[in-house]
C-alpha cells in the first residue's frame, strides 16, 4: 500500500497508477489543511488512543512519546488552541503532528487519514484519461 494512495474509487491498479503518477506530487492546498483541522477536533482524535481528563481548559494525560518512570501526566491537549505538548519532552504541535507522530506517518498520510475521517475530499481534480 502506498502511503498517499489516493481516496478514490475504482480499481487496486488504477489507484496505483494515479498515485504513482501524479497523487504524491501534488500539494494540498491550504484552504483544505485547514477545513480538515476544523473538522478533527484534537481532544477527540487524541481521546481515541489516549486516556485525557479534563484539567481546567485543557485535557491531560500520560505521554505516549516518552519513557515516563514516575507516570506523571505531563501531556496537555488545549480543546480551545487544537494542541497538544508534553512538557516532559516536549513533543507537541496540532492534530496533523499528532497523527504524523502516533502512527508514524508523513504529513501527507496523516492529513489523508483525517480528511478520511472528516469525510472531505482531498483532491477534486482527476485526470480525464481516467473516465
Ligand atoms: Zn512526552
Amino acid at each position: 500500500m502506498f502511503a498517499c494512495a489516493p481516496n478514490l474509487a475504482g480499481s487496486a491498479a488504477r489507484e496505483t497508477w494515479w498515485s504513482q503518477t501524479n497523487m504524491c506530487k501534488r500539494m494540498i492546498d491550504s484552504d483544505t489543511i485547514k477545513a480538515i483541522g476544523e473538522a478533527n477536533d484534537i481532544v477527540k482524535i487524541i481521546g481515541q488512543s489516549l486516556k485525557l481528563e479534563r484539567s481546567g481548559n485543557n485535557y491531560k494525560g500520560l505521554c505516549p512519546f516518552h519513557e515516563s518512570e514516575d507516570r506523571a501526566a505531563t501531556f496537555y491537549v488545549s480543546s480551545q488552541r487544537q494542541v497538544f505538548h508534553c512538557f516532559d519532552c516536549g513533543a507537541g504541535g496540532s492534530v496533523f503532528r499528532w497523527v504524523m507522530m502516533h502512527d508514524d506517518l508523513d504529513f501527507e498520510a496523516a492529513t489523508r487519514k483525517l480528511a478520511d475521517r472528516a469525510g472531505i475530499a482531498l483532491w477534486k481534480a482527476r485526470p480525464t484519461a481516467l473516465g
